[in-house]
């Protein structure tokens, strides 16, 4: 009973900020008059409406618009005027009439006035600068989750859809972008602007839609079947577009294939580079708009890890045409459908567009992130309730995106990736142009299961995944009887937590050698808390795990972890290594083993040839460094030269015919560390040779060991460099690298050249899109870390003001561990106390929480640590 009385206070509370479903839109015909010189806009919209029961209201989203008028008309053309009030903490408009609209369609006409912001959200300013240093503005939209109402009155609810038939009015000489092709343009000679008419959009949510006006420049167009593709940027920058181009031609074709669903309402598609952009990119149908860095590349000078991440974007946000444009969740608790499904496709996409970069090898470092961030008690469900608009917000997070991405791979692998695609081409095709529920997709894969005569509970299963948070460690040991193992499932947390018992039905793949050299695969599925596994006969070695697509860490017993590790590289595959070394390093900040045991173990892995496995070790070095002083970072000195430096000397600085992605990356890395915190000074010598001959002549070094020179160039550099650097940055041609000189500024080691950084965050030097991650890379950044967070706590509210609310968040997100002393710690925690962090709740207990992991770590090992290295170092040089 004590349940269900809170389940209904919590079913009004999210009522209350929901439209009613009395009154539904159809078609909007919406026209939009930005002033780029007032920063406002006009604006004015015919809604053909459905009236289910008669009523005297009519609610509408609004947010910071003025509405001058508003009246009904039916067919039979009698009109009724609406008087206009506003509840602003609901975001409602509520248009009220003297009587009753009965039942019927009715056209509701409103005009209205916004506020072209600063603040890369709603109907936005973006401005650019030429290369005689003309400053140029242009207008852009970005509408997800909740800022459609800040451009006009709408049914802003993702479930409430319809058509848009869309105008803009602009100065002639402007471009104007939006969802539809242009259906005509009309000049009017005396006020010398447009009017251009674009085509009526699909049936769709009124997130996806894209206003864009400024100077832009459209590529050539690629035609896939009928679809006009093009890419738009601001003048000059149509080289880069290239890439990106063939990327999506690429993925139009492959989604197509492997959807067995064609594009969605095939009419063009406009893929658009904005200068300033909060997120990544945006799926507005047709219309996709992205920071330039995620657009924009230049394919000779740009590194593998760039390249990708193009790809990687062009690829989620189309998968997002079928997955959110034309299926779209019912309401923003079910954000995870979208997000996790178009990052999941864009993952097969890209696997199949270069099957060399091996995309699954890669795909462990997100699902890494997910998982830290999953193993602390502040983690979420994937799937949870929002009430208000702003709580939207805060789904867009590495759990929506990241561990919902790795359940959904999860299950693919578990029940088959055909059955997955029947399930997935059954989904699409019974809920186009509407909108879902998560149980609909389990409906979807459960019967393309039961077509392929397989009984996997996959309803059973999902549900736990994503409406319980969190996810378990999978302790195994040798069973009683011969060839059996024991698995057992507990919680997985950094900090203690007596509170959780969670167990979760476990899709587990295991890879067994017997003792006559022979490899089985099995799955099975770990339904309790423990059982006992009969593998057959007696076993040399078994992986948990095995080819790693589980969401789950596995802890071997001393005798299974020594037999699978004597021959590392030949025993477990890239993500099984790769798993291996994340979950040991998650089992030393949990307090489970020490850093000690750990620094023993990745000594199997100097032969380490992939990058992936490569990054999460030399990314626990830093760690491991930051928590020792003097002597200590000497001895750690050795040991990252006795790890890194025999494979460098084998690599050497040129890359060989024929060399892979990996081994390039892998170069890159090593030097990265070597010439940093490894301090080797023949590296540091030779990056510094290294990046005056890149200077003359920018192929004369493999573009991946850029970010490595850059870096140690920051590391080991003075005032010169770092003025030679923010140069750079002014100067550079493409968005990879004004950031690659940008975030540089960050890394140097004297405070008052960082000092310069902070200030240059809240300055015109840096955009708003970048300066609050420059901001955390200085707070990143050992040396400046107190002085920064003094300063951010100083100018906080200037912050606030200047900085996109996301970014706010990712700020805070991002810096915040690294306050891991316990002085700073209390101050952090005082402070965001004070502080609330918009659409940043959970995202800040989460970093407090990291935080307190980091301090905890700090304050076991940092003496352990050093012991231990004293220790070993003097035996290494004896
Ligand atoms: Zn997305």
């Amino acid at each position: 009973m004590a349940e269900d009385k809170k389940e209904k206070i919590v079913a009004k509370k999210q009522d209350s900020f929901r439209l009613p479903k009395t009154v539904i839109p159809i078609n909007y015909a919406l026209s939009l008059e930005p002033d780029l010189e007032s920063k406002t806009f006009n604006g004015e919209e015919e809604i053909e409406i459905d009236v289910f029961e008669p009523v005297n209201h009519i609610i509408l989203n609004a947010k910071e618009l003025e509405i001058s008028q508003a009246y009904v008309k039916n067919s039979a053309d009698s009109k009724l005027d609406a008087s206009i009030s506003f509840d602003t903490e609901k975001q409602f408009a509520i248009f009220t009439f003297k009587e009753a609209l009965q039942k019927g369609k009715w056209k509701l006409y409103c005009k209205f006035k916004g506020i072209l912001n600063d603040k890369l959200k709603g109907f936005y300013n973006s401005t650019w600068t030429d290369e005689s240093g003309h400053k140029h503005q242009m207008v852009t939209s970005q509408l997800e989750s909740t800022d459609a109402r800040r451009v006009f009155p709408c049914f802003d609810e993702p479930e409430f859809k319809a058509t848009y038939e869309v105008t803009l009015i602009v100065p002639k000489h402007l471009a104007a972008l939006s969802n539809g092709r242009i259906l005509n343009e009309r000049v009017d000679q005396q006020t010398s602007k447009k009017t251009v008419r674009f085509r009526k959009t699909m049936k769709m949510s009124t997130y996806l839609l894209a206003f864009i006006v400024g100077e832009l420049e459209p590529s050539e167009s690629i035609f896939v079947h009928d679809i006009d593709v093009r890419a738009w940027t601001v003048p000059g920058k149509r080289d880069l577009t290239r890439f990106a181009l063939r990327c999506a031609a690429f993925t139009i074709n492959y989604f197509e294939k492997y959807f067995r669903v064609g594009y969605p309402d095939p009419d063009k598609c406009d893929l658009i580079a904005i200068p300033d952009f909060a997120a990544g990119a945006m799926e507005n149908k047709d219309c996709i708009t992205f920071r330039e860095s995620a657009l924009l590349v230049d394919e000779t000078t740009a590194t593998h890890a760039e390249l990708e991440r193009v790809a990687d974007v062009v690829m989620h946000e189309l998968a997002h045409m079928w997955f959110g444009d034309l299926v779209t969740m019912r309401w923003w608790n079910g954000l995870w459908l979208n997000e996790a499904f178009a990052t999941f496709m864009a993952a097969k996409c890209l696997n199949a567009f270069k099957p060399e970069w091996k995309v699954w090898d890669n795909f462990g470092i997100g699902r890494a992130a997910a998982a830290r961030t999953d193993a602390l008690k502040s983690t979420r469900p994937i799937e949870c309730t929002v009430n208000r608009p702003e709580e939207a917000q805060e789904l867009f997070d590495v759990i929506s995106y990241q561990k919902g991405c790795s359940v959904l791979y999860q299950i693919e692998q578990f029940i088959g990736e055909e059955v997955f695609r029947n399930g997935i081409t059954r989904y699409l095709n019974k809920h186009a142009f509407a909108n879902t529920e998560t149980s609909d997709l389990w409906d979807s894969l459960e019967s393309a299961c039961r077509d392929a005569k397989s009984d996997i509970p996959v309803r059973k299963i999902m549900d736990d995944w994503v409406f319980k948070a969190g996810h378990p460690v999978l302790s195994v040991s040798e069973g009683k009887s011969v060839g059996s193992v024991q698995i057992s499932q507990s919680p997985f947390r950094f900090l203690k937590d007596s509170n959780v018992d969670e167990t979760y039905l476990v899709p587990v793949t295991m890879k067994v050698r017997k003792v006559d050299g022979s490899i089985t695969m099995q799955k099975f599925l770990l339904k309790e808390k423990t059982e006992t596994v009969n593998l057959g006969d007696n076993f040399d070695w078994v992986v948990i795990n095995a080819a790693g697509s589980g969401f789950y860490r596995v802890s071997y017993a001393p005798e299974l972890i020594r037999k699978l590790t004597t021959k590392v590289q030949e025993n477990l595959s890239v993500i099984e290594r790769f798993n291996l070394v994340n979950d040991s390093w998650a089992a030393v900040r949990a307090g489970i083993v020490s850093a000690e045991n750990y620094l023993e173990m990745i000594k199997l892995f100097s032969e380490e040839s992939d990058i992936n496995v490569w990054s999460i070790i030399l990314s626990s070095l830093h760690t491991i460094r930051s928590l020792l002083k003097g002597e200590g970072r000497e001895g750690l000195k050795k040991i990252i030269h006795e790890l890194c430096h025999p494979l460098i000397e084998k690599l050497g600085w040129v890359p060989a015919d024929e060399e892979s992605v990996q081994t390039k990356q892998v170069r890159g890395s090593l030097i990265g560390v070597l010439g940093t915190i490894g301090e080797n000074k023949a590296i540091i010598e030779h990056a510094s040779q290294a990046f005056d001959d890149w200077k003359k002549d920018k192929t004369s070094i493999d573009s991946n060991l850029l970010p490595a020179i850059v870096n140690t160039l920051a590391f080991n550099g003075d005032q010169s460099r770092y003025n030679e650097f923010r140069q750079m940055s002014k100067e550079a041609k493409t968005p990879q690298e004004i950031l690659r000189f940008l975030y540089a500024l960050a890394a140097f080691r004297d405070l008052k050249l960082l000092r310069k950084t902070m200030d240059s965050c809240l300055s015109e030097d840096v955009r708003t899109q970048d300066a609050p991650f420059l901001f955390a890379s200085i707070i990143n950044n050992e040396i400046s870390t107190e002085a920064a967070w003094r300063c951010m706590q100083d100018k906080w509210d200037a912050m606030v003001k200047a900085y996109p609310d996301t970014s706010m968040v990712r700020l805070c997100s991002s810096a915040i561990p690294s306050l891991d002393t316990p002085p700073l710690e209390k101050e952090a925690q005082d402070f965001f106390a004070k502080h609330k962090v918009k659409s940043g709740d959970m995202a800040v207990a989460q970093a407090l929480e990291q935080l307190r992991v980091n301090v905890l770590l700090r304050e076991r090992e940092s003496e352990r640590l050093a012991n231990y290295i004293q220790k070993s170092t003097n035996k290494v040089t004896a």
